[in-house]
C-alpha cells in the first residue's frame, strides 16, 4: 500500500575527500547535505501532492495505495501520497572510508566500525525527519548503475586520482565491499549484513560464485544460511550461465553442450547473472540504539 515517491543519492566519497581526514568535518558536511536532500524530497513531494486523482489513474483507481479507495478524479492525492516513502540513498561507503581512514571496511575492523557509525547516523537523521514531519523518510542502499560511474568521473576531474578512492571507473555501490577485493563469501556477508537493518528503504547484497552451484549444493546452501544468519534482508547469489550460440542452449556448459552435443566449448558465451534471490522480512530496527 505504499510506494517510494522519490529518492536522492548522495556521494559519500566526495564528502570524505573534502573533509580530509577530519571526521568531525565530514559529519558537518554530511549534515548540510542531508538538509539539502530533505528540502529537495519535500519539494518534490509538494509537486506530487498538487496532483489530482485523474493524474494517476492506475495508482488511484485500482486501490493499490492505502486510502486511495475514495479518491475521485478531482480530489487531491495528498492524503494518499503521505503514506509513501521519501528516501535518501548513498554511494561509495567503501571509498568514503578509504578517503577518511586509508582503508575500507573489508580491510580494517576500525573502518567497519566507522562505516556502521556513519550509516546508522544517516538512518537516525531520517528517523528524526519522519518524527518531525509525520512523513516516511527512509534510508536507501542505492543500487546505482550509472550514478556510481558518474560520481567518480566528476570527482576525478575535481580532485584528481586518489588511490583507492577516485582511481577507478566506479564507486562501490552503497555499503558493499569493493567488487575486486579478495574476500571470502562468508566474510563479505558478515561485513555487509549489519547495514541491511539500517537501510529501511531497501538493500541488497551479492555473492558471486565462479562455478556451477548445482555441482556443489552444500557450498550453495552454506552461502544462503550465512546470509540468513547475518541479517541479509535481500540477498542474491550470482553464478555464470553459458549460452551455446549455435543451438541456443542456456545453462552451464562444461565441455559438451547438453543439448546439441557440440564440444567446441570455447565458443560458448558466458555471462554472470543473478540466479537465486532470497528475501526475508526486513528488520527495520537499529537494534539497541
Ligand atoms: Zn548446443
Amino acid at each position: 500500500g505504499r510506494g517510494n515517491l522519490s529518492f536522492t543519492s548522495i556521494n559519500l566519497p566526495r564528502l570524505a575527500i573534502k573533509a580530509g581526514h577530519d571526521i568531525q568535518k565530514f559529519y558537518q558536511e554530511l549534515d548540510e547535505l542531508i538538509e539539502l536532500v530533505f528540502r529537495q524530497l519535500l519539494h518534490r513531494f509538494k509537486i506530487q501532492c498538487s496532483k489530482k486523482g485523474r493524474n494517476y489513474p492506475f495508482l488511484m483507481g485500482q486501490g493499490v495505495w492505502i486510502d486511495s479507495d475514495n479518491i475521485g478524479p478531482d480530489d487531491s492525492v495528498a492524503e494518499v501520497l503521505k503514506h509513501g516513502t521519501l528516501s535518501m540513498g548513498f554511494i561509495g561507503l567503501a571509498e568514503c572510508l578509504t578517503a577518511l581512514t586509508g582503508k575500507h571496511h573489508g580491510q580494517s575492523a576500525e573502518a567497519q566500525k566507522l562505516g556502521l557509525e556513519i550509516v546508522s547516523y544517516m538512518r537516525k537523521r531520517m528517523d528524526e525527519k519522519s518524527e518531525q514531519t509525520g512523513l516516511n523518510f527512509t534510508l536507501l542502499a542505492t543500487p546505482a548503475e550509472g550514478l556510481s560511474g558518474r560520481f567518480v568521473r566528476i570527482d576525478k576531474k575535481v580532485y584528481g586520482e586518489i588511490p583507492g578512492v577516485t582511481d577507478k571507473d566506479y564507486y562501490t555501490n552503497s555499503f558493499h565491499v569493493p567488487v575486486g577485493y579478495g574476500i571470502s563469501a562468508a566474510e563479505k556477508v558478515k561485513l555487509e549484513g549489519p547495514y541491511h537493518a539500517m537501510t529501511n528503504a531497501g538493500h541488497i547484497s551479492y555473492v558471486e560464485l565462479d562455478g556451477d552451484p548445482s555441482k556443489n549444493i552444500r557450498a550453495f546452501e552454506a552461502v544462503i544460511r550465512c546470509m540468513h544468519d547475518n541479517g541479509i534482508g535481500y540477498g542474491s547469489v550470482n553464478h555464470p550461465v553459458d549460452r551455446d550460440p549455435v543451438c541456443g542452449y542456456n545453462g552451464i556448459i562444461d565441455t559438451v553442450c547438453p543439448r546439441c552435443g557440440r564440444t567446441e566449448a570455447a565458443h560458448r558465451m558466458r555471462k554472470v547473472v543473478p540466479r537465486i534471490r532470497i528475501k526475508q522480512p526486513v528488520r527495520c530496527s537499529l537494534g539497541d540504539e
